[in-house]
């Protein structure tokens, strides 16, 4: 017919333009980074409607986070301006599954209005249960853990029954399979889900009934995914069942960019689309729109070190542009400063804030750079979390300290008082308040007052009194220990530290590693009083929405984003590829890496700044760090090394050519583990002798250090 000029497919290349007017039968787009998959699935939607082919609610689109959503709605309601026919099911897996599961509630024994349980409901309903059995060590066997091997068997779409036998071991010596049963009994009479059974039961829901299945066969005609590389078995045999009939499925993913594998997802899934969709329609992209020459070069020369991957070319037509910049700070905190100076001077030349973005390995390293921001009064968001003082852990942890320095903080107490389990009950706080409200006297003057009486049971008396004793005891101790020695006492006094070591769970290790960061952190300040005072205001600084601000996330939160400027600091051995990559025997957890690597280095349009710092300080302790193996990775001739800061200058690091660098930190992690051994404790003890590098004062004076000393290893060697 005489359709009218379809001005939405302008300017997509010949390949892209298959990929959107393919609508009947199986698609899949394989393609790298920035090449615009997700750009055909949006020009696709607005295809689809603009010819008819479907109306709006007939199309379901899948996207990896609500944020994606979002923004991907916008782009489509650009796109084919003011349909007034309503807007496509656009969601992630988990927001269409639940909308999909209030419509059928009562099939899958739960009404409509059903609740879905945040992280914190599903513990404690899992404790109930481990109790419940009351034969379980709760210690050994703590319901983090179960909640772990629970969302493993969710992933893979099983549902108790359908468990292999086998793996009841893996919880409890073999109760695994039958606590998973009463767990999910307990969720039905409390009309509940977690957020794994929202897929599960909608799976339970298309197998069990095959009319309702049929009805959204029918219904979703046109079935688009976004990051199809990190879908999960579940997803996929969600995805699979609706798609089943009619098959109009398009799925866009790149191989290089999964990064999931922890969390269940298979890159498998992109192999198994050809088998299970028998003639699909297999296209590449292979021209990148998104990056510069040799922000593309760099990252191609990166993935190309893995070996498991399918393979494929990129290419831009984009200029060259600036290269990469590499950049060795002292330590840390030197990074977040220098990376500070470098928004602010952007900013100054009018580059606005919110393209830029800082991405980290992990959400521990935010700490120092988000007080940087703070310092300087740098808008920022954090996306994809807390911020860092917003986080669990961190606030327990910041809820003792208070306490101890402040005794009539009855917030503080209430949060801590039970954090971890002292075995008290709602009870036992309930006449605590009552006497703290009838006497006017804060929570911790009560308990220390109902101790000494016999209102409270014997138990919680002698809880709550070793408790108050504890408090009394670090408050003692405030003047006479070094405040951030005084921290790590309380936290591991209280069993707090050890609440979250005896955890299995997947965050537990992170959760650990944002303690000491805090704990790490106090140094910086002269007492405890003024680091609780920063606290304090640095939570007060409000998000607010709209303004141009940095945004701050982990690498696993960018995927999909893109940023004119994209900061990658921490590339250090241990850090970034990580050290339980690097621990791992096999290729796998150190090829995920890298990856992950690949993602970050992706996000950025014009500007890409990659750091390593010579030392950080982890588990409190001033480690000498090598730079990544990534850095050795990354193709000479793209890579500017900046000038070296004031302090390397003196300590013959004064090469700014990349390969002269290159060369000494190139060796460093090859250097047998003696020689880095003695080149830390070196590092460690000229750094505590001369006491540079705190970040108080300037960098005037020339030091030496690690750097110098990884130098000479190499040059005798
Ligand atoms: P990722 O793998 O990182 O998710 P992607 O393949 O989904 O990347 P998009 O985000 O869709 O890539 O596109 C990257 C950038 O390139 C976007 O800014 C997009 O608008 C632009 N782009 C895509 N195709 C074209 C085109 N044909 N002409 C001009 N710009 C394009
Ligand atoms: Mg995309």
């Amino acid at each position: 017919g005489a359709a009218p000029r379809a001005t939405y497919l302008d300017g997509l290349n010949p390949e892209q333009r298959e990929a959107v007017e393919t609508t009947e039968g199986p698609v899949l787009v394989l393609a790298g980074a920035g090449t615009g998959k997700t750009r055909v699935l949006t020009t696709r939607i607005a295809h689809l409607i603009a010819t008819g082919k479907a109306r709006p609610s007939g199309i379901l689109a899948v996207t990896f986070t609500n944020k994606a959503a979002r923004e991907m709605k916008e782009r489509v309601a650009a796109l084919v301006g003011g349909v007034a026919e309503g807007m496509p099911w656009l969601g992630t897996f988990h927001s269409i599954s639940a909308k999909i599961l209030r419509r059928h509630a009562e099939l899958v024994d739960l009404t409509s209005d059903f609740t879905i349980l945040g992280m914190d409901d599903q513990l404690r309903l899992l404790k109930q249960v481990i109790q419940a059995d009351g034969d379980i060590d709760e210690k050994r066997w703590p319901a983090r853990q179960l909640a772990g091997v629970i969302d493993d068997w969710k992933n893979r779409g099983l549902e108790p029954h359908r468990v292999p036998k086998g793996e009841a071991a893996s919880f409890a010596f073999g109760k695994g399979i039958a606590l998973y049963e009463q767990y999910q009994e307990r969720l039905k009479t409390l009309n509940a889900a977690d957020f794994g059974d929202l897929l599960l039961e909608a799976l339970r829901l298309f197998r069990e009934h095959p009319d309702v299945l049929e009805s959204y066969q029918d219904r979703f005609r046109y079935m688009l995914v976004d990051e199809y590389q990190d879908t999960n078995v579940a997803q996929y045999l969600w995805l699979r069942l609706l798609a089943q009939k009619r098959a109009n499925l398009a799925c866009v993913g790149d191989d290089d960019q999964s990064i999931y594998g922890w969390r269940g997802a298979e890159v498998d899934n992109i192999l198994r689309f050809e088998h299970d969709f028998p003639g699909a329609k297999v296209v590449r992209l292979e021209r990148n729109y998104r990056s510069t020459g040799h922000i593309l070069a760099a990252a191609s020369h990166l993935i190309a070190h893995n070996e498991g991957r399918l393979g494929k070319t990129l290419r831009t037509d984009d200029e060259p542009g600036e290269k990469v910049i590499l950049t060795g700070a002292w330590d840390s905190e030197e990074e977040a400063r220098l990376i500070g100076e470098e928004i602010e001077s952007l900013h100054g030349k009018g580059h606005n804030l919110s393209q830029m973005a800082v991405l980290v390995r992990i959400s521990a390293q935010m700490r120092e750079i988000e007080d940087r921001f703070v310092q300087l009064g740098l808008p920022y968001r954090v996306i994809g979390g807390p911020r860092f003082y917003e986080r669990a852990e961190i606030r327990d942890a910041l809820a003792y300290l208070r306490l101890v320095a402040q005794p009539a903080d009855d917030l503080a107490f209430e949060r801590i008082i039970n954090t971890p389990k002292r075995g008290l009950g709602d009870a036992t706080v309930q006449i605590l308040h009552n006497h703290s409200r009838a006497a006017r006297i804060p929570l911790l003057q009560a308990a220390r007052f109902l101790v000494e009486t016999d209102e409270l049971k014997p138990k919680p008396r002698g809880a709550i009194r070793e408790f108050v004793r504890q408090i009394d005891e670090w408050a003692k101790a405030i003047d006479a220990l070094p405040h951030a020695e005084l921290a790590r006492r309380v936290l591991d006094e209280s069993g707090y530290t050890e609440m979250w070591q005896r955890d299995k769970s997947a965050d537990a290790q992170g959760r650990l590693e944002n303690l000491k960061e805090l704990v790490r952190s106090m140094e910086d300040f002269p007492d405890l009083a003024a680091f609780l005072e920063h606290v304090s205001l640095v939570m007060d600084v409000n998000e607010g929405e709209g303004e141009d601000k940095v945004s701050l996330m982990t690498l696993h939160a960018a995927k999909g984003l893109e940023f004119d400027t994209v900061f990658l600091p921490g590339w250090e051995e241990g850090l970034f590829p990580s050290q339980r990559a690097l621990d791992e025997s096999g290729r796998a957890g150190l090829e995920e890496e890298r990856r992950l690597a690949h993602v970050g280095l992706t996000r950025a349009r014009r500007r890409l700044m990659i750091w390593f710092a010579a030392n950080r300080r982890i588990h409190g302790m001033w480690n000498a760090t090598a730079p990544s193996r990534f850095i050795d990775e990354l193709p000479e001739r793209s890579v500017d090394v900046r000038e070296a800061p004031a302090q390397f200058s003196g300590g013959g690091y004064g090469g700014s050519r990349f390969d002269q660098i290159a060369a000494p930190f190139g060796s460093t992690y090859s250097t047998p583990g003696w020689q880095r051994a003695q080149a830390n404790t070196r590092a460690q003890a000229e750094f505590g002798a001369s006491g540079v590098g705190r970040g108080r004062g300037g960098f005037s004076e020339p030091r030496r250090g690690p750097l110098v000393i990884e130098g000479e290893l190499v040059a005798k060697s």
